[in-house]
């Protein structure tokens, strides 16, 4: 299996991946792996696993992993965080996730578990992904290791100027590739290309992309991502919201076009964040590929 860095560099095209989470049923399990089946017909580059919000999902993460790379011989990548854990745990977990045999790990320091509104750092832990990262290097780790980022600002830092300097500094602890947060307009991820450009930052950002499937998320997108959309496609997909089907249609043709403007302008990739739905990213990838 191969490392997602080197998958970015040496690809001639670009390379789509997809994201999925943890089921917590067996009936959520059947249903990604047939969601998995479908877009495996894309010939996703990767596809990635994340980590439950508090580390809930530490074992169910690493299994299903495994499950992809070995069944679909899909290349995964395992999210992992630093959530209520110590040095002792995260190597514990970071050996078990090596001897599975996956090479690529999402490094993030995680939120804080339901309830708390402030990350606290573990003791014996770690404070940030700058740390987590700094620490899998120094034990000797081969791991690709992607990263986080956020265009419109990590709801922690201070300033956008900040938050780009802070990743700066977990680029240069190790972080061989970034992927955003998820955003709705396209000069907000370009003014944060150029101005990480400006800070030195010199690896791959790649953008993540979610469409927006029913209303209601809209409200949860901003709360949870602090991402603006913009007014006209609120008001026009508000219009349509008792209509699945038209919601659909004019929801798919804005982050179609949204796509279509990112690799017109030459991204790496694309990283969907699926929800574990086939649907939505098989009608906008076949209009991309
Ligand atoms: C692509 C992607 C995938 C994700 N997958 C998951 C998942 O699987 N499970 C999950 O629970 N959550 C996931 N998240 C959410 C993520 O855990 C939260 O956004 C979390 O609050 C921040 O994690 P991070 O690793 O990006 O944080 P960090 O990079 O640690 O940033 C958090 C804060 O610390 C600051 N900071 C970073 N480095 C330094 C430094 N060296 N010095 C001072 N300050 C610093 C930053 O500016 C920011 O304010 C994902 C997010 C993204 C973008």
């Amino acid at each position: 299996m191969s490392k997602i860095i080197d998958i970015y560099l040496k690809s001639n095209k670009p390379v789509f991946s997809f994201e999925f989470f943890p089921p917590k049923t067996v009936e959520g399990e059947e249903k990604l792996f047939l969601t998995i089946e479908n877009l495996s017909q894309l010939n996703p580059s990767f596809v990635s696993v994340t980590y439950g919000a508090g580390g809930t999902t530490r074992t169910k993460t690493v299994e299903i992993s495994r499950k992809i790379q070995d069944d679909f011989k899909i290349e995964t990548m395992c999210h992992f965080t630093c959530v209520g854990v110590d040095s002792n745990q995260i190597k514990e977990t970071l050996d078990s996730i090596h001897n599975f045999g996956i090479k690529n790990l999402m490094a993030l320091r995680g939120d804080p578990p339901k309830g708390e509104g402030k990350f606290t750092k573990t003791k014996g832990g770690f404070e940030n992904a700058t740390e987590l990262i700094s620490f899998i290097k120094s034990e000797g780790y081969s791991f690709c290791l992607g990263g986080g980022c956020y265009p419109e600002k990590h709801p922690d830092a201070p300033t956008l100027e900040i938050d780009i300097q802070n990743l700066k500094h977990k680029v240069d602890a190790g972080a061989d590739f970034l992927i955003t947060q998820l955003f709705f307009k396209n000069s907000v991820f370009f003014d944060f290309l150029e101005n990480t450009k400006k800070t030195g930052i010199n690896k791959p950002i790649i953008p993540g992309i979610m469409p927006i499937t029913n209303f209601n998320q809209i409200a949860r997108f901003k709360e949870m991502a602090g991402c603006e959309i913009p007014e006209s496609l609120v008001t026009e997909l508000e219009a349509l919201k008792d209509d699945p089907i038209e919601f659909q249609k004019k929801s798919l043709a804005y982050t179609t076009g949204q796509c279509k403007e990112l690799l017109q302008n030459g991204v790496f990739g694309i990283h969907f964040y699926t929800l574990n739905q086939s649907r939505a990213t098989f009608e906008i990838m076949k209009k991309l590929i």
